[in-house]
């Protein structure tokens, strides 16, 4: 579970307020974390080893989709 006021408040202190693409400021919070997997350069398949956790935030007005790093947010 993704702590949504500890994400806010990161995003408040990088100046993240609206969507680029809209300007609109309804960002909205996952819940969970999402992952962004590795594809294996041999088996050109997931490499579940390799990859990121990543907080995802979209926009309420035009689905523009975001992805932070979880642990450069400090969430992991
Ligand atoms: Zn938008």
């Amino acid at each position: 579970m993704v702590d949504g006021a500890a994400v806010r408040t990161w995003l408040e202190a990088k100046g993240v307020k609206a969507c680029p693409p809209c300007g609109s400021e309804d960002l909205q919070v996952s819940r969970d974390l999402y992952a962004i997997v590795c594809i294996n350069r041999t088996t050109g398949g997931p490499d579940l080893q390799r990859g990121s956790r990543a907080v995802r935030l979209r926009c309420g007005s035009c689905g523009h989709i975001m992805l932070f790093h979880a642990r450069q947010m400090g969430l992991e």
